[in-house]
């Protein structure tokens, strides 16, 4: 068994088949959590957890990109794609009425995000700090529901840690790093505070952190797909749930360990961070 802790099968890329994604994958044993990334995509999340008794859960949050309006452009494998975002503010009290389901076991995806540039002409500054108050007052929410918190980070790891750190000194947060894009110096850092640390196909498009997986321990590591996109090798196209496994074989190579250990904790992970 394994849970893929990062998933959007709430997106419209499986607006047409996200029953039978979602079933190829439980039926193969294989566990997951979508992920919101402004009001509709976490409401839809919670929506599509909620028709499934096990297996498919949800996270409620907003996204630093859906903070300004802007185009933001990924891949969905080789194929560049590209959305403009909408500006959405945080509203706390319908964030936590979504959050009342009992399929929403954490508050994210949440974070900092200084890749991505607004459209509207507000200074990178500013945007940085408005990033950080929306980014505290998603960590109150999850302080108030005691839920684990999932980060997203882009290349803002600095700032990151510093505003943790006063967080951590009172109040036990518990969560992950989803799709780790840092250091080893980061990664030690934020497993020293109590996170983990999420892997996903993008360790198959770039080998920098084959040495941090080498050298973290499994303890610590969860793995995701932050499908649709990042497909791991050998797969091509649009990612899913299901393909998870590929990811787990390939830290099961990296850390000369035998699949079974690494699906064991990493499920084993997953589910003591978010209670399931
Ligand atoms: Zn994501």
């Amino acid at each position: 068994m394994l849970i893929d802790t990062h998933s959007h099968v709430n997106f419209n890329a499986y607006k047409n088949d996200a029953d039978e994604v979602i079933r190829r994958s439980l039926n193969n044993n294989i566990w997951m959590i979508n992920v919101g990334s402004q009001y509709s995509t976490s409401k839809k999340a919670v929506e599509i957890a909620e028709e499934y008794p096990e297996g498919v859960y949800a996270a409620v949050g907003i996204h630093p990109i859906h903070l300004s309006r802007g185009i933001f452009k990924t891949k969905i494998d080789a194929e560049e794609i590209e959305f403009e975002t909408r500006e959405e503010e945080f509203d706390y009290k319908k964030y936590k009425e979504l959050a009342g389901s009992k399929k929403v076991v954490a508050i994210g995806e949440i974070g900092f995000d200084y890749w991505y540039r607004p459209k509207t002409k507000v200074k990178l500054a500013e945007f940085k700090n408005y990033q950080k108050e929306v980014f505290l007052k998603q960590l109150e929410l999850a302080k108030e529901l005691n839920l684990p918190v999932i980060l997203h980070c882009r290349v803002a790891h600095n700032d990151l840690i510093e505003t943790l750190t006063p967080q951590i000194k009172n109040y036990k947060l518990r969560g992950v790093l989803h799709c780790f894009t840092g250091t080893l110096e980061d990664a030690k850092k934020y497993i020293e505070m109590g996170f983990y640390i999420g892997f996903n196909g993008l360790i198959f498009k770039l080998n920098q952190w084959d040495e941090i997986i080498k050298k973290i321990p499994i303890e610590k590591i969860l793995v995701e797909t932050d499908c649709p996109y990042l497909t791991p090798k050998p797969m091509v196209g649009r990612n899913e749930p299901l393909y998870v496994k590929y990811t787990a074989e390939r830290i099961t190579e990296l850390k000369n360990l035998n699949y079974d250990e690494v699906s064991k904790i990493t499920t084993q992970n997953a589910k003591e961070l978010f209670k399931i």
